[in-house]
């Protein structure tokens, strides 16, 4: 197989168990360092999704009364297969969405541990006995909600998709998936899987086609019982409040704006490693990607040499190369990047490094910008408060750590934050002071299969990995039993 071609993989929807064409034609799947187009994929609209909700409806009854060891039977073969067949999906990632090799392959093994641990998870779900009057039981049960709707974004194709349906599945519901328009190869690819792993036909359903419309439908419809959405803010309002004429059990992983704080007695070769391993990961479109680095004043020079040198060394490229960084999603990625950098140039900043689209003939047809690094950050520039869903790491310099925190928490988001130091009094009060959901203290590692994922303020609600991820399928029912009357 030649190096750029395409593994073998689907182009069309599955509802109820097949493979179907759509009546809304077809679309282009873009590779965003080549400009040429990998795919054409099936598109659908209303009667489609609401045809997928339908089949997760039916599904539903069985699928719930499925004997728990063969439901988790499933769960582990679809973990073995993702594991199996990890080069090959890890390919069509790169090909669609663009970032290295290496990284893609990882997101994948990582949906594969997602679904072991979903599978372990879903025996223990465990309801609750409550001490009840005389001749009475309290009995508390976990239940699946019913049909689940998932909206998934382009940024990790494969594995925001693998943490929504390991668990509604696991909990013992069916659902209906839309992956972004842009990247939905990989989860195609995992549909595919489930298919091979013997997952019963209606279980899991998937459409492609006009967001707005099928987000409509899947809102809309009162046989959704649950959303889950992960992607931008403005999006997971929208949804928010369309949820709300049906009364949804929702849940919403939005954007981020990540602080990274290096106190000046932390390692700061470590410190530096880190933030460049962190920020040019899928080339800073992750929304827990660092986006504000506030650097003490002490140590601002040393570090951000340190910084200078190890982004200098970065090579970015097509991801099917041995690269550290691929392309941007669009076109329009580069707009905001320049937008948000002139403005800060305009109010003081200064370009270390970087700064420009990447041009030549390895870079022309495809969405390539330098790995930048910009100086004397403040709250007057759009970059401090602004998502930057790209590569730059733009740095602040603050004196006390009363500072720090206040301009770390001066943000609409509160997704992760990262902090470095070696005092164990920092530790304790600097975590306890950040207003994020997540806190990575002298470490980045944040996103693990076990451990709750999510935000607060507007990065949304709702916690996915974890037993936290799987609680966020089911329903609380409770039994009041007589059983003197028995
Ligand atoms: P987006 O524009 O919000 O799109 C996300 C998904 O929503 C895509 O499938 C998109 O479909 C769909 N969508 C767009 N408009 C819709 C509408 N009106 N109704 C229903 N669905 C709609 O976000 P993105 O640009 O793909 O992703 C980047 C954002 O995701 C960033 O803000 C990032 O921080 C956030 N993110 C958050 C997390 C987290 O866990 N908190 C993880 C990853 C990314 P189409 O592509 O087909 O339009």
């Amino acid at each position: 197989m030649q190096k750029n071609q395409l593994p073998h993989v689907q182009t069309k929807l599955f509802i109820n168990g097949e493979w179907t064409t759509g009546k809304e034609g077809l679309k282009d799947v873009l590779n965003p360092a080549t400009g040429e187009v990998v795919a054409q994929v099936a598109q659908g609209g209303e009667l489609e999704t609401k045809e997928a909700i339908q089949a997760a409806k039916n599904a539903f009854p069985k699928w719930r009364a499925k004997e728990l060891s063969e439901r988790v039977q499933i769960l582990r073969k679809i973990s073995q297969l993702l594991e199996e067949k990890a080069d090959d999906l890890a390919k069509i990632m790169t090909l669609e969405q663009g970032k290295p090799l290496k990284e893609a392959k990882g997101e994948v093994l990582s949906g594969a541990a997602t679904f072991l641990f979903a599978a372990e998870e879903a025996r223990r779900l465990y309801g609750e006995r409550i001490p009840a009057p005389n001749g009475h039981s309290y009995i508390v049960k976990k239940e699946p909600i019913g049909v689940v709707g998932a909206i998934t974004p382009w940024n990790f194709p494969s594995g925001m998709a693998t943490r929504k349906m390991a668990p509604a599945l696991a909990a013992g519901n069916t659902l209906v998936l839309k992956p972004s328009s842009d990247t939905p190869l990989s989860a195609i690819a995992v549909f595919e899987i489930f298919e091979e792993a013997g997952l019963p036909k209606g279980v899991a359903n998937l459409v492609m086609g006009d967001s707005k419309i099928i987000g409509g439908t899947l809102t809309a419809s009162d046989d959704v019982r649950k959303l889950t959405f992960t992607g931008s803010t403005a999006v997971g309002q929208k949804l928010f409040e369309q949820s709300g004429e049906t009364l949804k059990k929702i849940s919403l992983e939005l954007g981020g704006h990540a602080p990274f704080i290096v106190f000046e007695d932390a390692d700061l070769e470590s410190a530096a490693d880190y933030l460049v391993a962190a920020k040019f990961r899928n080339n800073g479109q992750v929304c827990v990607s660092p986006n504000r680095i506030f650097v003490q004043k002490s140590i601002k020079e040393a570090f951000t040499k340190l910084v200078v040198e190890k982004v200098r060394a970065l090579k970015v490229g097509n991801g099917l190369e041995d690269v550290d960084a691929g392309p941007l999603i669009r076109a329009d990625a580069i707009d905001k990047i320049l937008e948000q950098l002139e403005d800060a140039k305009k109010k003081g900043a200064k370009i270390l490094l970087g700064g420009k689209r990447l041009t030549g003939a390895a870079y022309d047809n495809g969405f390539f910008f330098m790995p930048t690094v910009l100086d004397d950050v403040t709250q007057k520039m759009t970059i401090f408060y602004e998502e930057t869903f790209g590569p730059v790491i733009p740095l602040i310099t603050f004196e006390t750590d009363d500072e720090a925190i206040r301009m770390a928490n001066d943000c609409e988001f509160g997704l992760a934050s990262y902090f470095f130091t070696k005092s164990v009094a920092r530790v304790e009060e600097v975590s306890d002071q950040l207003e994020y959901g997540m806190v990575g203290v002298n470490e980045i590692a944040i996103s693990n299969p076990e451990t709750p994922f999510g935000g607060v303020k507007h990065s949304g609600f709702g916690r996915e990995n974890g037993h936290y991820g799987l609680e966020e399928y089911i329903q609380v029912k409770f039994v009041n039993l007589n059983y003197g009357q028995a």
